[in-house]
């Protein structure tokens, strides 16, 4: 599908120099890049050097002050192709967790801790919000924030907060930890917060990085909080602000993730379509047979459906003021649709792609099983889907909330 037209030049040049870049230093490096964690971040320090991190970040503090959902989602789709894990780090990195100050002008957050992203170095940037014990609860939005457990308490000048939030991105490596939330569980929405916190702030820890079958180039670890206290200048807006871009911070990963499946899926299908183009079976190649090609036809089906929502939204996320606030039930609900079908559709097809590769779809000799294992990733996160489809259906019909 021809999405020319949504993308500017700049766009396109950046596409082809990241396309370039993750056919040249990842996809022949794959195996190495999973057991080695000094190779993953020599790959990101030299996305660092080309700009990648810190374009997306304000000028005034050495960005190159080009925010754009449009760009950063070309730049993970692109890298996906290579790795998911480093598709999902440099999102990360790039801006999302902290383009909230930006949109709420949180300056004490903006001058802590946007220079870190802009001074040429690697730097990470995490977002704790699945707490160890409420799990999906943290990010279901018909628990109305009553779900979070970890606390925030005010006390002078100062947020004291306590809890544990599993698995995030970064956790040890983070410069800042955006964390959410609650100064009241019985407070509902009215008692989320989203805190900043600096990474060595006493009584922050971290546990020992998972051990998981997928996404193994990215660092995931719990986060504990003992007593953590920040100024109460980190914490981002408010009461019903932080809700609202919490709403939205829970929805917009989903575009994240999207890109990644996106990527994940496009470099499957390549594998897949040169392989039977080669393979022989029936004494012709193995796509000539008309039940593979309609196998390979529903992998690019599933391909041009993602590639144009996935445009689609980003050029939304691009025109606020076309499409209203991203917190709306409307647009968070569009947002968690396409996750859903972009996540379900990359699992079948990927695992339809194997099917036609036979025993080589499960050789580690052969470069198709990580997309096997990574695909699977894009199910788990965010909720689930299950949460994810909560926040479709309440775009359309009033589910009932917590009451
Ligand atoms: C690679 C990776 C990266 C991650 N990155 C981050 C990160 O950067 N930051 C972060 O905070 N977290 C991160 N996570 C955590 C992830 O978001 C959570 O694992 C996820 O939200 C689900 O939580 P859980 O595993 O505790 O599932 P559980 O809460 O145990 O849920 C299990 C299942 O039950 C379903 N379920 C739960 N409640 C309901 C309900 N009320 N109705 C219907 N179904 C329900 C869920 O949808 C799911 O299918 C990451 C996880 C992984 C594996």
């Amino acid at each position: 599908m021809n999405l020319e037209h949504l993308l500017s030049k700049e766009d396109l040049q950046i596409r082809d120099t990241i396309r370039e870049f993750t056919k040249k230093e990842i996809i022949p490096r794959t195996k190495e890049l999973e057991s080695d964690y000094s190779l993953v971040e020599e790959v990101h320090q030299k996305l660092v050097d080309m700009g990648v991190q810190s374009d997306g970040y304000p000028a005034e503090y050495g960005g190159g002050g080009h925010s754009s959902m449009t760009t950063l989602g070309i730049i993970c789709e692109e890298l996906a192709k290579g790795d998911a894990g480093i598709s999902y780090s440099v999102g990360i990195n790039a801006g999302i967790i902290l383009e909230p100050a930006v949109l709420v002008k949180n300056k004490a957050v903006m001058d802590r801790f946007i220079p870190l992203f802009c001074k040429g170095k690697l730097a990470y940037a995490c977002i704790a919000m699945t707490d160890e014990v409420a799990g999906a609860d943290t990010e279901n939005p018909l628990l109305q924030g009553r779900g979070i457990r970890t606390t925030a308490r005010l006390e002078g000048d100062e947020y004291v907060i306590n809890g544990s939030k599993a698995w995030p991105g970064h956790a040890g490596l983070a410069e800042v930890y955006l964390t959410v939330c609650t100064t009241d569980p019985n407070a509902g929405n009215e008692g989320v917060a989203l805190i900043y916190v600096p990474k060595d702030t006493p009584g922050l820890t971290f546990g020992e990085p998972e051990k998981k079958m997928l996404f193994k180039t990215a660092i995931n670890a719990a986060v504990y909080y003992d007593n953590v206290r920040v100024p109460k200048e980190f914490r981002l807006a408010g009461p019903g602000v932080d809700n609202n871009v919490y709403r939205f911070a829970t929805a917009a990963p989903r575009w994240h993730s999207t890109s990644i499946a996106l990527g994940t899926l496009e470099r499957a299908f390549e594998i897949v379509l040169d392989y039977t183009g080669n393979r022989m079976g029936g004494f012709k190649p193995v796509r000539q047979h008309s039940i593979v090609a309609g196998m390979l036809a529903d992998m690019a089906v599933g391909i041009e459906m993602m590639r144009a929502g996935f445009y689609n939204l980003s050029y939304m996320l691009d025109h606020l003021d076309v499409y209203g606030p991203p917190w709306s039930d409307q647009f968070i609900s569009k947002t968690a649709a396409l996750g859903v079908y972009a996540s379900d559709i990359t699992v079948e097809m990927v695992n339809k792609g194997a099917e036609l590769l036979g025993s080589m779809a499960i050789s580690e000799e052969f470069p198709y099983e990580k997309y096997l294992r990574d695909a699977k990733e894009l199910q788990l996160w965010l909720g689930g889907q299950q949460i994810n489809r909560y926040r479709v259906a309440r775009g359309y019909y009033d589910l009932k909330n917590w009451s």
